[in-house]
């Protein structure tokens, strides 16, 4: 049975004092037993917010990382500061790095490899254009960007992946995917895991949608049978984050 993972993507919002009100305002409408929730926060809100989720269910991700271990790469973040730090989950290849700082699918997969050595949780994202769906490539697409980030990852280290499909038309435009457009990309990316490895491991993989996900949308899209909870941007800096996270 997998868990569901509610994850908010804070993106470049929240100085570290507005973050700590953020995380005390949110901590108490986003307890749950049921659900894994995690803050991805900016790296300078890392310290703080670690803090002030002491002794609750909140787990903190960064929203990025770099994949070599240090040395002069000025401006990054290393997996071991983010570690030292008390970070458990990292966003890797979001569309909005891809589009803006020019990732690519292997720097990602570089950037998940990495991320699983020091035993950080990735957060895989994929998703595909508005043009790439209406010439009806997607799935060609989203399979592309899953077998390159998952390259040379072993079964038993892809399990702990979470994967984010993010149709880039659904992010931060206020259109969600349909639930039935959200599932069929997910429950592709499962097949597709299938076939890079074996039923056991896309059972177990966790797939998330993520897309202008609110609190009416969240209950219908976390139903379906792929998909295992959200990653959500905008909506994770308001309090119907905890209506999200307790969506049943
Ligand atoms: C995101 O940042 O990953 C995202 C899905 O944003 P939004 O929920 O605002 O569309």
């Amino acid at each position: 049975m997998r868990r569901t993972i509610v994850a908010g993507n804070w993106k470049m919002n929240k100085t570290p004092s507005e973050a700590v009100k953020l995380v005390e305002t949110l901590k108490p409408l986003v307890a749950s037993d049921d659900v894994d929730v995690v803050f991805c926060v900016p790296a300078i809100d890392i310290v703080p917010v670690v803090e002030a989720v002491k002794g609750t269910n909140i787990k903190v991700g960064a929203e990025n990382m770099y994949y070599e271990e240090s040395g002069a790469y000025t401006g990054e973040i290393s997996p071991a500061m983010l570690v030292d730090a008390g970070v458990e989950y990292v966003v890797l290849g979001h569309s909005e790095r891809r589009e803006y700082f020019k990732e690519t699918d292997a720097d990602i997969n570089k950037k998940v490899l990495k991320a699983l050595e020091h035993n950080l949780i990735p957060i895989m994202c994929c998703g595909e254009s508005l043009e790439q769906r209406e010439q009806g490539v997607t799935m060609d697409f989203i399979r592309q960007q899953v077998k390159i980030g998952l390259q040379n990852v072993p079964a038993e280290q892809a399990v702990k992946v979470v994967i984010a499909y993010e149709p880039i038309w659904a992010i931060g435009t206020g259109k969600t995917a349909t639930t039935e457009q959200a599932q069929e990309v997910c429950g592709e990316i499962r097949k597709c895991i299938a076939e890079i490895y074996d039923d056991a491991t896309a059972a177990a993989i966790r797939i998330q949608y993520g897309g202008s996900v609110n609190a009416k949308t969240a209950p219908d899209l976390f139903a379906q049978e792929d998909i295992d909870g959200g990653l959500v941007g905008g909506a994770s800096l308001k309090e119907d984050f905890g209506s999200i996270v307790n969506y049943k």
